[in-house]
């Protein structure tokens, strides 16, 4: 049987980073999430995400496509049931890269999904590192850091929080976590 793996965290807490180095294990593959927000300038359809539209979204949802989904920042987001379950029967560790609705959502339906949240080091180093990112607007960037005030009351319902500071220590404690090592 495979393992679910949720990582949360706020926006620019590094989940997209610290997953890209998880996933270059050959027993890790990453869930590739459903969203209407529009692709960043090096995001492919496909394979950052599947990008819809919202009347795709909607359809998909009443089609029960979905194992969880949320709205954050003003668009959906939702994980495929399919592959998720292609994934267990495969026996892979299988990273959610989700935000906190998600999560309870997964956590609710699959109790045995391993849950890790995301820290940054401090509130200036998260905003210095979303404003470095440069892929948001100001008024999503702000929205962003708002959102992450809510996330961050959600750690404790967490197995796992790992603080985001040396990214190879990150990488290193996960990989523990997981007994990848
Ligand atoms: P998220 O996916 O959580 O929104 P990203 O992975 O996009 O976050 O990371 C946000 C920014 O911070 C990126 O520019 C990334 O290169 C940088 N970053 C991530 N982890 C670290 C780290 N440990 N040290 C310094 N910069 C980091
Ligand atoms: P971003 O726009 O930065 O790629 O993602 C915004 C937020 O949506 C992040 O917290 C990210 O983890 C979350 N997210 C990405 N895919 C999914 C998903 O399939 N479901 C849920 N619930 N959240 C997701």
């Amino acid at each position: 049987m495979g393992k679910i793996v949720i990582i949360s965290g706020p926006s620019g807490s590094g989940k997209t980073t610290v997953c890209k180095i998880l996933k270059q294990h050959s027993n890790v593959e990453q869930s590739i999430s459903v969203t209407t927000r529009s692709p960043r300038k090096n995001e492919k359809d496909g394979e950052s995400y599947h990008f819809v539209s919202n009347a795709r979204f909607k359809e998909m949802i009443k089609n029960g496509e979905f194992a969880e989904f949320a709205e954050y920042c003003g668009y959906y987001y939702g994980t495929l049931l399919s592959a998720l379950e292609d994934a267990i029967k495969r026996g892979i560790f299988y990273i959610l890269e989700i935000d906190v609705q998600g999560a309870m959502q997964i956590k609710e339906k699959f109790p045995d999904a391993i849950m890790i949240f995301l820290l940054p080091p401090n509130r200036l180093t998260l905003s210095q590192r979303l404003i470095s990112r440069n892929t948001d607007t100001e008024q999503d960037l702000a929205n962003r850091l708002k959102i992450a005030e809510k996330e961050l009351e959600y750690k404790d319902k967490y197995d796992y929080c790992v603080v985001n500071d040396d990214l190879d220590v990150t990488v290193n404690t996960i990989r523990k976590i997981l007994n990848l090592l």
